[in-house]
């Protein structure tokens, strides 16, 4: 997606060979416009699957996952990180190791929220190691669901995150393929989703 790719290039820093910090546009403040673009581009990808839900993980996935709901008439459903005191039993649960805050959490969404019969969309910001979308994944497998597909805003292609979701056999669709973060600068992997 060429306008993601100019908002990286322009704005994207490069911590590190392994992070990159996107704050400006959808890890702190957030550009609205962007993250429906974003929204309309996976809508249409996976327009064909049938999709009754879309998953993400708070926080940062809430922006582009609404913005995909909005344009499939679906919800967006947040797989919430600490558990509320509103929100303690009759929960799905998986741990998750963050990539970013290298600790383990336990991600949980309400079984009400979730049925055999849906068809889900997950959506995240960035595809690392893949914990995260892996760990939707088994969430939408103890419902007994579907996964119909995995759209990543950003996926840093240099790390195995994509390789282990497509050999368990889910579609991947990044919108911003990442070769490398050497030389403190951002090199896509040239194939484009628009
Ligand atoms: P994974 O679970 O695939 O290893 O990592 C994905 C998760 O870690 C995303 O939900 C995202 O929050 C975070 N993450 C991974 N890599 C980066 C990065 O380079 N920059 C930022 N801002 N977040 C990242």
């Amino acid at each position: 997606m060429e306008l993601l790719k100019q908002k990286i290039r322009d704005e994207g820093i490069v911590l590190n060979e392994q992070v990159l910090k996107v704050d400006t546009f959808l890890n702190h403040q957030i550009d609205a416009e962007l993250m429906l673009a974003i929204g309309q581009v996976f809508s249409r990808l996976f327009a064909e699957n049938g999709v009754t839900k879309v998953l993400t993980i708070e926080s940062s996935g809430i922006a582009p996952g609404v913005m995909t709901a909005m344009q499939m008439g679906v919800p967006l459903l947040f797989a919430r990180k600490r558990k509320s005191l509103t929100l303690q039993e009759g929960l799905y649960t998986e741990k998750i190791y963050s990539f970013t805050k290298r600790e383990e959490s336990e991600v949980s969404v309400s079984k009400k929220f979730l049925a055999p019969d849906d068809r889900i969309l997950i959506i995240d910001d960035f595809l690392a190691n893949g914990e995260a979308a892996l760990g939707m994944a088994r969430i939408v497998q103890q419902a007994g669901a579907q996964v119909s597909g995995i759209g990543i805003v950003i996926e840093k292609s240099f790390q195995p995150g994509r390789q282990k979701l497509l050999e368990l056999g889910y579609r991947v669709e990044s919108l911003a393929r990442v070769a490398t973060l050497a030389n403190n600068q951002v090199t896509f992997v040239e194939d484009n989703v628009d």
